[in-house]
């Protein structure tokens, strides 16, 4: 059994997920006429219309590139503050550097 919220396998015996703690819906309902079907069924057993949505695929792939595309952006951001901190720590010490060797030779 597959939870319909979090997507985790859940026992067969079990009625709520332990994950995230939604109900397991042992049945799928018509879209058509709310006849509660069995879960992977694709078409209704009482008005024989298609229950499956390819509406709720799509927005499940959609969802899934706009978390990819998310965590890319935020990996980016995070190599990006990465590389300049590491620039800025060189550049910094480098002054400091210099300007410790122009005292000494000042001084
Ligand atoms: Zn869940
Ligand atoms: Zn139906």
């Amino acid at each position: 059994m597959i939870c319909n919220k979090c997507g985790s396998e859940v026992d067969k015996d079990k009625k709520y997920c332990d994950k995230c703690g939604s109900k397991i819906e042992t049945n799928i309902k018509c879209r058509h006429c709310g006849e509660p079907n069995d879960l992977g069924s694709v078409f209704c057993s009482k008005c024989g219309k298609k229950i499956t949505n390819e509406e709720d695929k799509n927005i499940k792939i959609i969802k899934r590139v706009a978390v990819i595309s998310i965590i890319l952006v935020i990996l980016v951001s995070i190599f990006a503050v990465i590389v300049f901190s590491i620039y800025f720590a060189s550049s910094v010490s480098a002054c400091t550097k210099n300007c410790v060797e122009g005292c000494q030779t000042m001084g």
